[in-house]
């Protein structure tokens, strides 16, 4: 055997993480020390986001796309009303999928024609209400689309309606498909035709489309592809429309690294690629704003959970650090209920910051199910009882899509820094 073929390969490794500063040893979050941020807050677990992180995200964005493309925050990421309000003065519309996040948004003086509704089960009750309201509707079936017609003569408000289109294309290699093929999202996109000859029937004000085929997306080719054929099928849409469409959603499906080996999104080269979309947009859809929507992008990186050590124990010669956490307030960071393949996110201890490894640690909740568990095998410093076991990427789909009435612990706080 050669020296090379012995070269053991190195294990892949968590992307660089983006913030969260030191001092001395400790972790900090928006600017503030892990364990005094936990004695400020007052109890573990909680979730901690960082609005510092948030607004240089947006920024970010601003300066590497296409000048005139809008940018939505799709709250469902991450719903705290201060996040929202926050995010509200630095992107330019808001995308809701429920009335109770309609509310929150309207809670931050945005304008309700820059918000939207899109959601495949809207019922007569909270379409009335977003009629009422003003919001864009992002309609997903025809079915909708004569409840909203009919829920707006009833109010005297003429809705202001978008369709969201499912396209005949899927965004590649995404973490959740949301187009293509069958879904129960949107109106087929050879459907769409029918349905706009229908709207300008009905009379209802026409915004446009609004084509989501995708999330958690990495990969810079498959974002544009998706990009590209989203602009074209706008265009031949647009064509059967009672109006010029105002509105162009693109979607969105920016991810962000959360596993071992995966790498930030070249953002720049996202920038550029829709630049060069951009003329065909500009001149085919004249009038039209193209909104780009994103979530987990926006705040997924600018958030932590904090849990603390509530016992150490060594089991046959493995070390288990269990925490008063869990999949019941982070369950994306557990595997959801038993991924094929479970990987971890990148955690630390936030108070042992910069010293060496010690041991591997397996970082486990507290409920009682082996699924619950927080880091396996993790080189970290030596963890005793009351460190604080920090998780990151933790800033979209945490506690809002956590099971966090599982087991009857109490819900995790949540502060905005
Ligand atoms: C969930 C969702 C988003 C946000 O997805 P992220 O991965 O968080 O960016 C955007 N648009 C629609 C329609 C969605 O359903």
């Amino acid at each position: 055997m050669s020296a090379e073929t012995v070269v053991k390969k190195e294990a892949p490794k968590h992307a660089d993480r983006i913030g969260y500063p030191l001092v001395g040893q400790e972790l900090t979050v928006g600017g503030v020390p892990i364990s005094r941020l936990a004695a400020r807050v007052g109890s573990t677990p909680f979730f901690a986001y960082d609005r510092e992180l948030m607004t240089a995200r947006v920024k970010r964005l601003r300066a590497a796309l296409p000048k005139d493309v809008h940018l939505h925050y799709a709250m469902k990421a991450n719903p705290m009303p201060a996040v929202v309000q926050h995010m509200a003065g630095l992107v330019d519309g808001l995308d809701v999928a429920s009335a109770g996040e309609m509310h929150v948004a309207l809670d931050t003086g945005t304008r309700p024609e820059t918000i939207s509704f899109a959601g495949p089960g809207k019922t007569p009750q909270e379409l009335s209400q977003a009629v009422a309201a003003g919001i864009i509707i992002n309609m997903e079936s025809f079915t909708e689309m004569e409840t909203i017609a009919r829920l707006g003569k009833d109010i005297g408000v003429i809705p202001k309606v978008a369709i969201r289109v499912n396209p005949d294309f899927e965004l590649k290699t995404s973490g959740m498909k949301m187009g293509g093929g069958p879904k129960q999202f949107g109106v087929d996109a050879e459907l769409v035709p029918q349905m706009l000859t229908r709207v300008g029937e009905l009379g209802l004000d026409f915004y446009g489309f609004h084509i989501f085929s995708g999330s958690q997306n990495l990969r810079v080719d498959a974002l544009l592809e998706a990009q590209e054929k989203t602009i074209n099928l706008a265009i031949e849409l647009s064509k059967h429309a009672p109006r010029p469409p105002r509105l162009v959603n693109i979607g969105g499906g920016f991810g962000i690294p959360y596993f071992p080996g995966e790498q930030h999104l070249d953002l720049e080269a996202v920038g550029e690629g829709l630049e060069a979309l951009m003329p065909r947009a500009r001149a085919e859809l004249a009038g039209a704003e193209i909104v780009i929507e994103l979530g987990r992008y926006l705040v997924g990186e600018a958030g932590v959970y904090v849990s603390r050590v509530v016992d150490r124990k060594e089991s046959r010669g493995t070390v288990y650090l269990i925490t008063d956490g869990g999949l019941h307030h982070q369950l994306s960071a557990s595997g959801n209920f038993g991924q094929v393949i479970r990987k971890n996110y990148p955690v630390a201890i936030g108070n042992k910051m910069g010293l060496p490894e010690a041991e591997e640690s397996n970082i486990v909740g507290c409920l009682c199910t082996p699924l619950d568990r927080l880091g396996d095998k993790v080189g970290l410093p030596r963890g005793d009882i009351g460190d604080l076991v920090v998780v990151f990427q933790s800033g979209a789909y945490g506690r809002s899509s956590s099971p966090t009435a599982f087991l009857g612990h109490p819900a995790p706080a949540e502060v905005l820094i």
